[in-house]
């Protein structure tokens, strides 16, 4: 007796914000049965889960502003599209500038952002102190405030992504790990999962941190490097406000936010390198509380409840990979996002469905695409955190 593979007309890899984002908008525009294959036993598991739901559209590149600005219209009518509580509070984010060069160059940054209909201010540090009046503004020269950036829960939009999905006919499969890509010469054909093969046209890589072991499969180099990341987060604090915006200092690279009641703080170790090791680092906390504490001397009362560590997915130049690989058919990547995947994951989700079901996506993607790399035609995103 012969035994039949199992079929999809697109199979993805990965059920984080992203391959949940794609699952859901291909259901949107008709595409059935698509089957998620996710590893672990739930969705977001990977850095989703561990994300610190920032959701900014204040990008040094316009086309990282434009798919910002995309996923703001999504995550602001969220509720009413998904059926979900509120997940999105637009607090705004500030950042803090000290720096004579960064300074310029974040306000050219915001006349091109407002420019493309962001209401970005530029505001001097007296303006900052009035937005958050517990910041020490000792050696800042000046901030920039856009109020519809802010934040999300990654955990309630990636179920609600999921949950969607699956009423428009997606099917999620957990505890699966895909082990290898079917292939008839370069064209990729199919899935080889722990659980048997999937034959299908197309395969999406939505593998986060993992990607690049799965472009391997299909022989195709993906600059997509794994870095651990950290968050904590104090005790309730009476001073913090609902409305406390998400604050960047530039000059160390700290950013905080309103989390539980109490502040999450954020901050990438520049020394770290590259590895899929997630325990966290508790003799890192001394360095994020210090320039924390600089800029919110209020910080010096505070206890820290909780911290973890996650994996940034991260290219050469902090721009994500989109499209189709090159020579390759039956492969497409949505990778690399550099700290950003989760802001941008519901834009990702549409323009990756725009390029499946129509050939090609409603904004010009062609500079995220892979080649980029070999061609050395990359444009750095430098608003990284
Ligand atoms: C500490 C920290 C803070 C962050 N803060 C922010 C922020 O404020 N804002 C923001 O936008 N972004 C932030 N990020 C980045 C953001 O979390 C990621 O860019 C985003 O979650 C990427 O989503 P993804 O779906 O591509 O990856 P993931 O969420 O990692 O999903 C990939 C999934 O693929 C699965 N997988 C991998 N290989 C296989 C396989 N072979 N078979 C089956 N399944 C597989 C994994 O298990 C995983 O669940 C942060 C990240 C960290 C670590």
């Amino acid at each position: 007796m012969t035994q039949t593979r199992a079929t999809a007309p697109v199979v993805i890899i990965g059920a984080g914000c992203i391959g949940a984002a794609i699952a859901y908008h291909l259901g949107r525009r008709g595409v059935r049965d698509v089957v998620v294959l996710e590893r672990e036993p739930v969705s977001g598991a990977g850095s989703t889960g561990k994300c610190a739901g920032g959701i900014r559209q204040q990008f040094s590149t316009e086309l990282n502003v434009r798919i910002s600005e995309l996923s703001v219209r999504h995550y602001e009518r969220f509720e009413a599209e998904m059926g979900s509580g509120p997940v999105f509070f637009p607090v705004g984010y500030l950042f803090l500038l000290s720096d004579e060069a960064r300074w310029a160059a974040f306000q050219a940054q915001a006349a091109m952002q407002r420019g493309l209909g962001l209401p970005v201010q530029t505001l001097t540090p007296e303006g900052a102190g009035a937005l958050v009046p517990q910041l020490d503004l000792d050696g800042v020269l000046g901030a920039t405030f856009c109020s519809t950036d802010g934040l999300g829960n990654p955990h309630e939009i990636t179920q609600a992504f999921e949950a969607q999905a699956r009423a428009l006919g997606a099917r999620f499969r957990f505890g699966v790990e895909a082990t290898g890509l079917l292939r008839d010469g370069r064209r990729v054909t199919g899935v080889q999962t722990s659980e048997g093969d999937i034959v299908t046209p197309l395969v999406v890589n939505a593998a986060g941190a993992w990607a690049a072991a799965v472009a391997e499969w299909a022989g195709v180099d993906l600059p997509v490097l794994p870095y651990r990341r950290h968050c904590f987060v104090t005790k309730p604090m009476a001073w913090i406000d609902e409305r406390l915006p998400m604050v960047v200092d530039m000059k160390s690279g700290v950013y905080m936010h309103r989390e539980s009641g109490g502040l999450l703080l954020g901050l990438a170790d520049r020394d770290e390198s590259p590895g899929f090791d997630t325990s966290t680092n508790w003799d890192f906390l001394e360095r994020v509380v210090e320039p924390a504490m600089e800029r919110i001397p209020a910080l010096a009362e505070a206890e820290v409840a909780h911290g973890w560590a996650g994996l940034y997915e991260t290219t050469p130049d902090h721009n994500a990979v989109l499209g189709p690989a090159e020579g390759v058919p039956g492969l497409m990547l949505a990778n690399g996002f550099s700290g950003h995947g989760f802001m941008q994951a519901p834009g990702v989700g549409q323009l990756m469905a725009e390029w499946i079901v129509d050939g090609r996506p409603s904004l010009d993607l062609t500079p995220l695409r892979l080649e980029r790399f070999r061609d050395a035609r990359t444009v750095v995103e430098s608003n990284v955190i």
